[in-house]
């Protein structure tokens, strides 16, 4: 007759494994026993632990029922067997007869031959594979579900047992691969600049071997029950929090309502929590496995959807840790390794003790990159597989410099860094010296210094700096780390914030600039084949009035009769600038006739980004207070290469003939006018590129806060009008990019730059 299931009294087996393993002796009789308790309450006559070496190996390491004799002898290369087809697949195998399988692999020093049913299941240790546990039968039979899942239940907590090195000390299993030893180097992207080395903390953290198994079922199962009634009532609210202000797609938050309401998700949680694993430890084991399974997926499609049944399980973890909050404890040189960070994760840790951030997935517009940048915290993302890679505890080192993250780097590239570091420290300390220092070039001309912000946390930047002032207020970051669309209330509080910590300086408010690379999870917009050209900015603006009114009614009331700037994104013609300006008017008005204070001056501005107003400037310049020139999106636009694509970001050189001579002739057409300029692209903080833009003759330059000193720097070594005889030469005579040449001219003239 086939053996009956196995393990009804899970709980109790579950402990024997704990206390098997956390026994004396060596760890290889622990093993023993563990494989041992494992073939008795399963019913099998065959149970056998196969574990990973750096190799990538699998190595037979404890059975019961094959012979003994193949322990550490049996070893099967990456990919090969049943064992390395589970490796590979990240799932169980259920076979009712074994040696029929293509992959099955015979190994006489086994004695395997007289078992057919085959039952193995990876030991998962978040998303990575670091063994497989099998159980096999004589009679040929399929295991029942519940049999299955029973195994994958026992394989997570063996699994974190064993890698945590908690109860079977590491060194016992030397050569074995639990956690990635071996230095490595993973390339990425550049999210926030800078360099730092530190210790890895993990932003989801495997649950603690320790509070793995629960004490009391019934109560964990209402823990699982209340968690997840709160997951889904927060779904729901999101959803309904949608006010219909933009065309919000709902196809994301109904993903996640679906997943949320899953009866298969949530029966494994169930059941998982049923055979005595706490609420914590159920979610992660479910979602070990989707991650090992869907993780391989090529289709982007399913890629999508493991990325939404993490956000769930993250949020699932949260509400079971009560307080909704992630914020731990750090080391006082964390590096926090994560998948990706929401809306305010990363503001919850202590910013004083987080050296660097190393993302898995991301993009520089994300919101953990604009944070990361805000706060000055060194940033890499797009690191692929980072997060399997890399244990609590192991140094790491962010290279934002070039791009790169060190996992457990040799001594050498360690001293490498840390000296880098210095020199990066020492030039910090060189440019806070200059913080009083007005910037005039050697000969005397004055250059007003600005600086970007977006956030509260961009403040504390503005005394630091010696900024004067905020050239560009992206005030659509607000929106990017929110849950939800902030009210017309929380706008006015912010702007009035910025206002009052501004005080004097002037701030440049820019109306949201959505669209394009700046989507909200909220507010899903239609999926666009051009999203850089589509629906964005001042156009999504002026075809959904209310919110951009509700904005700027929301900064009238912030400027409570002090001067007010307001700026528009990506104007491409003079037509939108109009209709755009005369919202303004028109909330003026509104304010006036309730007897409101209005601003005591007001300036409207337009970003030059877009090509098209370059030859229209004779019909623009007459309608604004002032212009400003986004060199990120105009660069994007003038050489069509997307800012977002890495293969072709770095393409084009701003410091070539065509872009130098569209900046000349906006500055020109300015100074021809009398209108104010300034230039807040990222380039305007680059020194190099400040003095070109210098030399062109622009004098107001906004930049990233870390920027400022640098760039001031390089101002006060410099001689505009040597400047301007050199660049003008250079752009007559040359046919690409002139950066070499800009590079010497300035050496030549003993630039800092
Ligand atoms: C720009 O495009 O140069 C700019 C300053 O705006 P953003 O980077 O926010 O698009
Ligand atoms: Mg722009």
């Amino acid at each position: 007759m086939a053996p009956q299931v196995a393990i009804r009294g899970q709980r109790s087996l579950l402990r024997q494994i704990r206390e098997a393993l956390a026994g004396g002796g060596p760890a290889q009789q622990r093993l023993d026993m563990v494989v041992r308790i494992i073939a008795l309450s399963m019913v099998a006559e065959v149970c056998s632990i196969y574990l990973r070496r750096a190799s990538g190996e699998m190595e037979l390491f404890a059975t019961e029922g094959l012979d003994v004799k193949a322990v550490h002898v049996t070893r099967m290369k990456p990919g090969e067997g049943l064992v390395g087809e589970i490796m590979r697949l990240g799932r169980p195998l259920n076979l009712a007869d074994a040696p029929e399988h293509p992959a099955f692999s015979y190994r006489p020093e086994t004695g395997e031959d007289p078992y057919h049913a085959f039952l193995g299941v990876p030991l998962l240790r978040g998303g990575r594979a670091i063994g497989v546990l099998v159980v096999q039968n004589r009679t040929e039979r399929t295991y029942s579900e519940d049999e299955v899942e029973d195994l994958q239940i026992i394989a997570m907590v063996l699994a974190e047992m064993v890698a945590s090195g908690e109860l079977v000390s590491i060194g016992d299993l030397e050569g074995v691969e639990l956690a990635p030893r071996r230095p490595e180097r993973i390339k990425g992207s550049k999210f926030a600049d800078g360099l730092a080395y530190g210790v890895a903390v993990l932003h989801e953290p495997p649950v603690a071997s320790s509070q793995l198994l629960s004490e009391d079922v019934v109560a964990e199962q209402q823990r699982l029950v209340s968690a997840l009634t709160a997951l889904k009532d927060q779904i729901d609210q999101m959803l309904e929090g949608q006010h219909g202000l933009v065309d919000a797609s709902y196809e994301v938050l109904e993903t996640y309502r679906m997943f949320a309401h899953d009866r298969g998700w949530n029966r494994s949680l169930e059941d998982a929590v049923k055979n005595g694993l706490t609420a914590e430890a159920a979610v992660e084991r479910v979602r070990s496995e989707h991650r090992a399974r869907l993780g391989q997926a090529r289709d982007p499609y399913l890629r999508e959807r493991l990325h939404d049944l993490e956000d769930l399980n993250d949020r699932l973890l949260r509400h079971l840790s009560g307080d909704g909050s992630m914020a731990r404890d750090l080391p006082d040189n964390a590096i926090l390794i994560a998948r990706n960070l929401g809306p305010a994760d990363l503001l919850e840790y202590d910013r004083h003790k987080l050296r660097g951030l190393l993302l898995e997935e991301g993009s520089s517009a994300s919101h953990a990159a604009i944070v990361a940048r805000a706060l000055d915290i060194p940033c890499v993302g797009r690191l692929a597989g980072l997060r399997d890679k890399v244990s609590e505890g192991d140094p790491v080192i962010v290279d934002a410099e070039t791009g790169e993250a060190y996992l457990r780097p040799r001594p050498d590239v360690t001293s490498a860094i840390k000296a880098r570091i210095e020199v990066r420290r020492q030039r910090k300390a060189e440019f806070a010296k200059l913080r009083d220092t007005p910037a005039f070039t050697r000969d005397g001309v004055k250059i007003t210094l600005l600086m970007n912000a977006g956030l509260d946390v961009d403040l504390e930047s503005l005394a630091d700096t010696g900024a004067e002032g905020i050239g560009l207020f992206r005030t659509e970051f607000q929106f990017m780390v929110s849950e939800e669309m902030p009210r017309a209330g929380a706008q006015t509080a912010l702007y009035a914030r910025v206002m009052d910590a501004a005080g004097d300086r002037p701030v440049t408010f820019r109306t949201l600039d959505l669209g394009g690379d700046k989507v909200l999870p909220y507010m899903e917009a239609e999926r666009e084949e051009n999203p850089a050209l589509g629906w964005r900015a001042v156009r999504m603006g002026l075809d959904r009035p209310a919110l951009l009114r509700i904005q700027i009614r929301a900064l009238i009331n912030a400027a409570r009769g002090r001067p007010l700037r307001i700026m528009f994104p990506l104007v491409a013609s003079c037509d939108e600038f109009r209709t755009a300006r005369s919202l303004v008017d028109t909330e003026i008005a509104w304010a006036q006739r309730r007897g409101k204070p209005t601003p005591s001056r007001l300036d409207v501005g337009a970003m030059i980004e877009a090509p098209s107003l370059i030859w229209h400037l004779d019909a623009l310049l007459p309608m604004t207070d002032f212009v400003s020139v986004g060199t990120n999106d105009l660069m994007q636009y003038i050489f069509a290469a997307d800012r977002g694509n890495p293969r072709v970001a770095d393409r084009y050189d701003f410091l070539s003939p065509p872009m130098l001579r569209a900046m000349e002739a906006i500055q020109r057409a300015c100074a021809e006018t009398g209108t104010p300029v300034s230039v807040c692209g990222e380039m305007a903080g680059r020194p190099l590129e400040a003095f070109t833009l210098v030399a062109l003759g622009f004098e107001r330059l906004s930049m990233p806060p870390t920027g400022v000193g640098p760039v001031k720097q390089m101002v006060l070594s410099c001689d505009r009008e040597a400047a301007r005889r050199g660049v003008s030469a250079l752009l007559k005579s040359s046919a690409g990019s002139v950066r070499n040449e800009i590079e010497t001219l300035a050496r030549k003239l003993y630039l800092a730059v």
